[in-house]
């Protein structure tokens, strides 16, 4: 049996299943312990996070309207009414790996395979700012001939070259230290990577082919990422593949791991849930999380990692995203292509490559209508990376509770700029007046004015102010 230890290297030791089993057992003989559920709200409520075990005595115990208060509370008091918006593109489908849940599985003969050119990527690099996105994630199958990590660096050149994309995260197979500096050579934001299953046995039948079945090299990624000065690194599991309190429990145990090890826990957690997909059926993975459940994870991470973005993909309903907003989602993708050159090509037969059904199929202009209706902002925001406020630079300031004085005014100042160039009339005029509204919430005068002073220029035509 492998001891639990939070410093080990060892993924089996800081992802320990002995320990993670034990908590389980332990949420589950307390969750009817009211004295010990209320003790534990009263910590969370303290906005300092709680550890795993905790999380896992909430998630089965607590009372779910206290949890999902209590998690929108703590989102506002962190990052206020912003909604961070983004949207995946996808450079290749060529993979090696045999994941069971995703169609471009190597065995896969059905679907066609696809990779972009140079001059592709820039035509879905216009089509994405058309839309008005600045944020993006680039997502590529593991190939080391039609993916390599050369292809995947001349991409985000291109990207960063071909217009006003201002981050772009990266989303790739797990690889070694010396390609992850290469990465953060390039300027990369977020280096994401979903464990998809903590829980080994079911990783192993889930990951029959390929480098990625390899458990400790795909859990030990976030390590090497650290190691070789990539600042921020994001998380997920890919709920319905194993038990939901299990994933839960790990997700806070990678956090914690990377945070005692390297100083920073995880920047973002990711949240997909399984979805129907080529050749794959939601009812072979016996593990499938309701609605009610999802949102009750969602509050749970966001309760106990109050510092970290959590993002909601287009792979959940419009109904199923505004609930889960209000548990604490900080971070949501808009007007989403899951396939190979979706943005630029939307003739009928190019839906053939895509990774998974999206659910909500709103353009990016419904959405950020949308969030101003529910009372959000929707926020184009990409200031921190910039400014360098990244890593150790951005949980300080996030844990002083500071993060909230830059996100409410490079919110307000980027969607000025949705606005001016992108919205229609109501959403202008929808956006308009919440800015106007918003802009009394600056409780520092200073801010407020320099505000008013950096709208009053994008309205003149100036773009990407930020502070
Ligand atoms: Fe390849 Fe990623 Fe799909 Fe696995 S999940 S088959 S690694 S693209
Ligand atoms: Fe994100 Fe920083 Fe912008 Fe806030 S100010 S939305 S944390 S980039």
């Amino acid at each position: 049996m492998l001891p639990y230890n939070l410093q080990s290297s060892d993924a089996r030791e800081f992802i320990n299943h002995d320990e993670i089993v034990k908590s389980i057992a332990w949420a589950e003989e307390n969750k009817d312990n009211q004295k010990l559920i209320a003790q534990v709200m009263a910590k969370a409520k303290e906005w300092k996070g709680l550890e795993h075990r905790e999380a896992v005595l909430l998630l089965v115990g607590a009372k779910s309207r206290e949890l999902f208060d209590l998690a929108g509370k703590i989102k506002q008091e962190f990052y206020g009414k912003r909604v961070v918006l983004f949207a995946p593109l996808y450079l290749s489908n060529y993979c090696v790996n045999g994941c069971v849940y995703c169609p471009y599985n190597v065995n896969n003969n059905a679907m066609p395979r696809k990779r972009l050119s140079q001059d592709d990527i820039r035509r879905e690099v216009r089509a994405l700012q058309s839309m008005g996105h600045k944020r993006i994630v680039i997502e590529a199958g593991e190939h080391p001939h039609f993916s390599p990590i050369d292809y995947v660096l001349e991409s985000i050149n291109t990207i960063y070259n071909s217009g006003d994309i201002r981050r772009i995260n990266v989303n790739i197979a797990a690889t070694t230290t010396e390609e992850y500096r290469r990465l953060k050579s390039a300027g990369i934001g977020t280096y994401i990577l979903f464990q998809e299953t903590y829980h080994e046995p079911t990783y192993k039948k889930l990951h029959p082919a390929g480098p990625k079945a390899d458990y400790a090299w795909h859990t030990e990624a976030m390590d090497r990422a650290m190691q070789s000065g990539i600042d921020d690194v994001g998380i997920g599991a890919l709920f319905g593949l194993a038990d939901y309190r299990y994933e839960l429990a790990a997700l806070l145990m990678h956090s914690e791991h990377l945070e005692a090890v390297y100083g920073v826990g995880t920047h973002t957690i990711s949240v997909p849930r399984i979805r129907k997909a080529q050749g794959v059926s939601v009812d072979s993975f016996e593990h499938g999380v309701t609605d009610e459940i999802y949102e009750r994870i969602v509050a749970c991470l966001r309760i106990s990692a109050p510092y970290t973005g959590i993002i909601v993909s287009t792979r959940e309903s419009e109904e199923n995203r505004r609930n889960v907003l209000n548990a604490g989602v900080s971070q949501i993708s808009g007007g989403s292509c899951t396939n190979v050159g979706g943005y630029s090509d939307k003739s009928k037969n190019n839906t053939d490559t895509n990774q998974f059904e999206i659910s909500d199929k709103r353009s990016l202009g419904e959405i950020v209508h949308w969030l101003l209706e529910i009372g959000y902002i929707p926020s184009f925001c990409t200031a921190c990376y910039h400014e360098g406020r990244v890593g150790d630079r951005f949980m300080e300031l996030c844990k002083s509770g500071k993060i909230h004085n830059c996100c409410q005014p490079n919110a307000l100042m980027t969607l000025q700029e949705y606005l001016m160039d992108y919205a229609n009339i109501s959403t202008k005029k929808a956006g308009e007046s919440l800015i106007n509204s918003e802009l009394q919430n600056i409780t520092s005068e200073k801010t407020r004015s320099l505000v008013t002073k950096y709208l009053e220029q994008i309205r003149a035509g100036r773009r990407d102010i930020r502070i």
